[in-house]
Protein backbone atom coordinates (compact mmCIF):
# COMPACT_ATOMS: atom_id res chain seq x y z
CA UNK A 1 0.00 0.00 0.00
CA UNK A 2 1.04 3.53 -0.57
CA UNK A 3 2.73 5.58 2.44
CA UNK A 4 5.56 7.40 0.60
CA UNK A 5 3.76 10.50 1.59
CA UNK A 6 3.18 10.16 4.80
CA UNK A 7 7.36 8.83 5.20
CA UNK A 8 8.19 12.46 4.36
CA UNK A 9 5.86 14.03 6.40
CA UNK A 10 7.67 12.13 9.89
CA UNK A 11 10.65 13.54 8.16
CA UNK A 12 9.11 17.14 8.16
CA UNK A 13 8.40 16.83 11.54
CA UNK A 14 11.27 15.79 13.07
CA UNK A 15 12.67 19.00 11.69
CA UNK A 16 9.75 20.84 12.84
CA UNK A 17 10.45 19.38 16.48
CA UNK A 18 14.38 20.42 16.45
CA UNK A 19 13.15 24.29 15.47
CA UNK A 20 14.51 23.83 11.55
CA UNK A 21 11.33 23.95 9.86
CA UNK A 22 10.46 27.02 7.14
CA UNK A 23 7.06 28.12 7.08
CA UNK A 24 5.83 29.41 4.34
CA UNK A 25 2.98 31.64 4.83
CA UNK A 26 2.51 33.15 0.95
CA UNK A 27 -0.78 32.37 -1.10
CA UNK A 28 0.54 29.77 -3.56
CA UNK A 29 -1.48 31.24 -6.29
CA UNK A 30 -4.48 29.46 -8.35
CA UNK A 31 -4.42 25.56 -7.50
CA UNK A 32 -6.17 22.42 -8.22
CA UNK A 33 -9.39 21.57 -5.96
CA UNK A 34 -7.64 17.42 -5.66
CA UNK A 35 -4.80 17.75 -2.53
CA UNK A 36 -1.51 18.10 -4.20
CA UNK A 37 -0.01 15.33 -1.09
CA UNK A 38 -3.50 12.94 -1.72
CA UNK A 39 -3.81 13.46 2.25
CA UNK A 40 -5.93 13.28 4.27
CA UNK A 41 -5.57 14.27 8.18
CA UNK A 42 -7.66 13.54 10.92
CA UNK A 43 -6.35 15.43 14.31
CA UNK A 44 -7.62 16.87 17.83
CA UNK A 45 -8.39 21.06 17.53
CA UNK A 46 -5.94 20.97 20.72
CA UNK A 47 -4.53 24.45 20.18
CA UNK A 48 -1.26 23.55 20.60
CA UNK A 49 -1.52 21.65 17.53
CA UNK A 50 -0.29 23.21 14.46
CA UNK A 51 -0.98 20.10 11.85
CA UNK A 52 0.46 22.22 8.62
CA UNK A 53 3.46 23.19 10.89
CA UNK A 54 4.21 20.18 12.28
CA UNK A 55 3.93 18.08 9.48
CA UNK A 56 5.82 20.09 6.91
CA UNK A 57 2.43 20.81 5.19
CA UNK A 58 1.98 23.71 2.56
CA UNK A 59 -1.76 25.21 0.98
CA UNK A 60 -3.13 22.84 -1.44
CA UNK A 61 -1.48 19.39 -0.10
CA UNK A 62 -4.00 18.04 2.23
CA UNK A 63 -7.47 17.75 3.53
CA UNK A 64 -7.73 18.43 7.37
CA UNK A 65 -10.10 17.30 9.24
CA UNK A 66 -10.23 18.24 13.23
CA UNK A 67 -12.40 17.78 15.98
CA UNK A 68 -12.28 17.65 19.69
CA UNK A 69 -10.06 14.59 19.64
CA UNK A 70 -9.65 13.97 16.85
CA UNK A 71 -11.80 11.31 16.58
CA UNK A 72 -13.45 9.26 13.91
CA UNK A 73 -17.77 9.93 14.27
CA UNK A 74 -19.99 9.87 11.28
CA UNK A 75 -18.96 13.63 10.25
CA UNK A 76 -15.47 12.78 10.05
CA UNK A 77 -15.86 9.23 8.20
CA UNK A 78 -18.59 11.74 5.60
CA UNK A 79 -15.50 13.87 4.73
CA UNK A 80 -13.03 10.82 4.29
CA UNK A 81 -15.58 9.12 2.11
CA UNK A 82 -15.55 12.51 0.08
CA UNK A 83 -11.62 13.46 0.21
CA UNK A 84 -10.95 9.92 -1.35
CA UNK A 85 -13.68 9.09 -4.05
CA UNK A 86 -14.25 12.48 -4.99
CA UNK A 87 -11.15 14.54 -4.39
CA UNK A 88 -8.27 11.55 -4.96
CA UNK A 89 -6.65 11.63 -1.71
CA UNK A 90 -5.03 8.23 -0.91
CA UNK A 91 -3.55 8.45 2.50
CA UNK A 92 -4.72 9.07 5.56
CA UNK A 93 -2.96 10.29 8.26
CA UNK A 94 -4.84 10.01 12.09
CA UNK A 95 -3.54 12.64 15.64
CA UNK A 96 -3.95 11.82 18.79
CA UNK A 97 -1.86 14.04 21.38
CA UNK A 98 -0.56 13.82 25.01
CA UNK A 99 -2.41 15.82 27.07
CA UNK A 100 -5.68 15.70 25.41
CA UNK A 101 -8.54 17.35 27.06
CA UNK A 102 -10.63 14.39 25.87
CA UNK A 103 -8.89 11.86 28.93
CA UNK A 104 -9.80 13.98 31.73
CA UNK A 105 -14.05 13.32 31.47
CA UNK A 106 -16.61 10.56 30.50
CA UNK A 107 -19.60 10.98 28.16
CA UNK A 108 -21.68 10.15 31.43
CA UNK A 109 -20.50 13.03 33.53
CA UNK A 110 -20.45 15.89 31.26
CA UNK A 111 -24.07 14.94 30.46
CA UNK A 112 -24.86 14.74 33.88
CA UNK A 113 -23.43 18.40 34.20
CA UNK A 114 -24.83 19.48 31.47
CA UNK A 115 -28.40 18.90 32.64
CA UNK A 116 -27.92 19.92 36.09
CA UNK A 117 -26.53 17.12 37.95
CA UNK A 118 -25.08 19.28 40.89
CA UNK A 119 -22.19 16.45 41.64
CA UNK A 120 -21.24 15.97 38.14
CA UNK A 121 -20.67 20.41 37.60
CA UNK A 122 -18.84 20.38 40.70
CA UNK A 123 -16.26 17.31 39.23
CA UNK A 124 -15.80 19.28 36.32
CA UNK A 125 -15.44 22.31 37.68
CA UNK A 126 -12.45 21.35 39.52
CA UNK A 127 -11.09 18.89 36.62
CA UNK A 128 -10.89 22.01 34.27
CA UNK A 129 -10.33 25.02 36.99
CA UNK A 130 -13.31 26.30 35.49
CA UNK A 131 -16.53 27.34 36.99
CA UNK A 132 -19.05 24.94 35.22
CA UNK A 133 -22.54 26.60 34.47
CA UNK A 134 -25.16 24.25 34.30
CA UNK A 135 -28.02 25.23 31.68
CA UNK A 136 -29.92 22.50 33.51
CA UNK A 137 -31.72 20.76 30.90
CA UNK A 138 -31.56 17.56 27.91
CA UNK A 139 -31.14 18.16 24.79
CA UNK A 140 -31.49 15.39 22.03
CA UNK A 141 -27.79 16.12 20.31
CA UNK A 142 -24.73 15.54 20.45
CA UNK A 143 -25.85 11.70 21.08
CA UNK A 144 -22.30 11.49 22.05
CA UNK A 145 -18.84 13.26 23.11
CA UNK A 146 -16.32 10.81 22.21
CA UNK A 147 -14.55 10.84 25.51
CA UNK A 148 -11.79 8.39 25.77
CA UNK A 149 -11.93 5.33 27.52
CA UNK A 150 -10.88 4.62 30.77
CA UNK A 151 -10.40 6.49 34.67
CA UNK A 152 -10.51 10.26 33.58
CA UNK A 153 -7.66 12.17 34.60
CA UNK A 154 -6.77 16.08 35.58
CA UNK A 155 -7.03 18.40 32.76
CA UNK A 156 -3.32 18.59 31.21
CA UNK A 157 -1.88 15.77 33.17
CA UNK A 158 1.35 15.31 31.66
CA UNK A 159 2.31 11.49 29.52
CA UNK A 160 2.42 8.56 32.04
CA UNK A 161 2.04 4.82 30.91
CA UNK A 162 -1.77 4.80 31.86
CA UNK A 163 -2.74 7.94 29.30
CA UNK A 164 -0.37 6.69 26.38
CA UNK A 165 -2.17 3.32 26.40
CA UNK A 166 -5.70 4.88 26.68
CA UNK A 167 -4.71 7.25 23.39
CA UNK A 168 -3.17 4.21 22.09
CA UNK A 169 -6.33 2.26 22.02
CA UNK A 170 -8.51 4.80 20.85
CA UNK A 171 -6.07 5.83 17.79
CA UNK A 172 -6.60 1.80 17.28
CA UNK A 173 -9.94 2.19 17.33
CA UNK A 174 -10.42 5.12 15.52
CA UNK A 175 -7.85 3.61 12.71
CA UNK A 176 -10.08 0.02 13.00
CA UNK A 177 -13.39 2.12 12.23
CA UNK A 178 -12.05 3.99 9.18
CA UNK A 179 -10.69 0.68 7.52
CA UNK A 180 -13.29 -1.55 8.22
CA UNK A 181 -16.17 0.96 6.69
CA UNK A 182 -17.71 -0.07 3.71
CA UNK A 183 -17.01 2.99 1.32
CA UNK A 184 -13.49 2.87 2.21
CA UNK A 185 -11.00 0.38 -0.15
CA UNK A 186 -8.21 -0.66 1.82
CA UNK A 187 -7.82 -3.34 -1.46
CA UNK A 188 -6.67 -3.28 -4.60
CA UNK A 189 -5.81 -0.17 -7.00
CA UNK A 190 -8.13 2.43 -5.23
CA UNK A 191 -6.65 1.18 -1.87
CA UNK A 192 -6.35 3.89 1.11
CA UNK A 193 -3.85 3.67 3.74
CA UNK A 194 -4.35 4.43 7.21
CA UNK A 195 -1.60 5.47 9.86
CA UNK A 196 -1.96 6.69 13.42
CA UNK A 197 0.07 9.02 15.68
CA UNK A 198 0.64 10.29 19.00
CA UNK A 199 1.60 13.90 18.99
CA UNK A 200 3.40 14.64 22.16
CA UNK A 201 2.41 18.34 22.91
CA UNK A 202 5.82 19.04 24.74
CA UNK A 203 8.53 18.10 22.26
CA UNK A 204 6.49 18.56 19.03
CA UNK A 205 6.80 14.80 17.95
CA UNK A 206 4.85 12.76 15.85
CA UNK A 207 4.80 8.69 17.32
CA UNK A 208 3.59 5.80 15.39
CA UNK A 209 0.82 3.26 17.02
CA UNK A 210 1.45 0.08 15.63
ZN1 LIG B 1 -6.99 16.89 22.16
Amino acid sequence: MPSGITDSLLENNARYADGTAVHDATHPGVQPIQPARRLAVVACMDARLDVEDLLGLKTGDAHIIRNAGGVVTEDTLRSLVISHHLLDTNEIVLIHHTRCGMLAFTDELLKAGLEGDEEAAGILAQATGRKFTSPGCCAASPSAFHAFRGTPEPLDAPRDEDNMARLAADVRRSVAAILGHPWIPTEGEDAVTVRGFIYDVDSGRLEEVD
